[in-house]
């Protein structure tokens, strides 16, 4: 199964990436994960993302495609993945098409969560995330049964740094011109899917795993 989740800064990606990995027993790739953790390693990669993630400006796409292109190659990616978070440009996308090709991958499934630009602040400005396994909350609509602490490992959550509202503004205009055009590109190749995520979490794992089963 080759999924390709997609949707706005803030839509609930990560979230339901969680849930479709685990139910489908995929691996998730998420480009943004990618690059924190380059960040947090203080390779030469995570000094280019920084930069432009901090200002919420897309990293560039030869830099992304590269690293995309060596994941998707490793082993673990033959009974099928979960991409979150890419591609994010038609130049990704054309790239990514190819890599498929390449890997004898015909099916993917896009599938895009739903959701209107007023509700994206505040989903990002309240998401917290643990420092231990990753997993995400939110502050009001998904909070840790005790107070920054991970219900799931016991570790304690962080905010990210591009998650302020300004940050989010930037974010939304990059998503609406250079994103957002995506969803033409996989209706074209009739393999566009979405779901209202405007919905509870709980709904929109139903909503996704309806489509996908
Ligand atoms: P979001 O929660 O906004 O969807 P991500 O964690 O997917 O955020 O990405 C965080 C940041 O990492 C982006 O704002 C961008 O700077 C960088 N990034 C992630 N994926 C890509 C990509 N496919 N192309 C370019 N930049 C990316
Ligand atoms: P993305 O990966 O698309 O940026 P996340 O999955 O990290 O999005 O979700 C952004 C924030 O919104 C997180 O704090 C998450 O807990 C919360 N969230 C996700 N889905 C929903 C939902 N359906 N309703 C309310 N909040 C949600
Ligand atoms: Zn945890």
């Amino acid at each position: 199964m080759e999924l390709l989740l997609m949707g706005p800064p803030g839509a609930g990606k990560g979230t339901q990436a969680e849930v479709l990995t685990e139910k489908f027993n995929i691996p998730h790739i998420s480009t943004g994960d990618m690059f924190r953790a380059a960040v947090k390693e203080g390779t030469e990669l995570g000094k280019k993302a920084k930069e432009c993630m901090d200002k919420g400006q897309l990293v560039p796409d030869e830099v992304t495609i590269g690293i995309v292109k060596e994941r998707l190659s490793k082993d673990d990616c033959k009974k099928g993945f979960l991409l979150d978070g890419f591609p994010r440009t038609v130049e990704q996308a054309d790239a990514l098409t190819k890599i498929l090709e390449e890997l004898k991958l015909p099916n993917i499934r896009v599938l895009n969560i739903n959701v209107p630009k007023e509700e994206l602040v505040e989903r990002a400005v309240g998401r917290r995330i643990c420092k231990g396994c990753g997993k995400t909350y939110h502050l009001k609509f998904n909070p840790p049964k005790k107070e920054n602490v991970c219900d799931a490992c016991g570790k304690e959550l962080y905010q990210r740094a591009d998650d302020t509202a300004e940050t989010m503004n930037e974010r939304i205009g990059v998503y609406e011109a250079s994103t957002k055009p995506l969803i033409e590109y996989y209706k074209k190749m009739g393999v566009y899917e979405e779901v209202d995520g405007k919905l509870s979490i709980e709904k929109v794992s139903e909503a996704l795993i309806g489509l996908l089963s």
